[in-house]
């Protein structure tokens, strides 16, 4: 066996820049989370590039690109900053929920191929207060 022979080269390391977004879960406790209440208290700003992804800024924070797209039957997302890194939700998902529950935004269905102005009933959202 000679190390120095290799038939098959070594496929690159798959980066996980495009990474898929992921099925969003709100977690235990999003009402009194800090993102929430940033969202609620702050001006929001939310501006689509492209079918899946915005420019999302809350209050005067940073400028992040946020990814919510409908896509296997239920709303996927990802977001750049470090809470969603690390608590898989984030203000800047939580403002483009905040605004789609107002039809202040839209978010695309791959499945369907359409745009939705408003969270669809059969998208469950354990609260119904969301959407008031
Ligand atoms: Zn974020």
């Amino acid at each position: 066996m000679s190390r120095a022979h290799h038939p098959v080269e070594e496929p690159e390391p798959e980066r996980e820049t495009v990474a898929g977004p992921d099925a969003l879960t709100f977690p235990a406790d999003w009402h009194m989370s800090t993102s929430w209440r940033r969202v609620q208290q702050n001006e929001t700003a939310v501006n689509p590039v492209n079918d899946a992804e915005y420019m999302v800024q809350v209050g005067d924070g940073s400028i992040h690109r946020t990814t919510a797209v409908v896509q296997d039957g239920t709303l996927c997302c990802d977001c750049d900053c470090r809470g969603w890194t690390h608590r898989r939700f984030c203000a800047h998902v939580a403002a483009i929920w905040w605004r789609w529950c107002r039809s202040e935004t839209f978010i695309t269905d791959r499945d369907a191929g359409r745009t939705l102005r408003r969270p669809p009933a059969w998208l469950s959202i354990e609260d119904q207060e969301v959407g008031q």
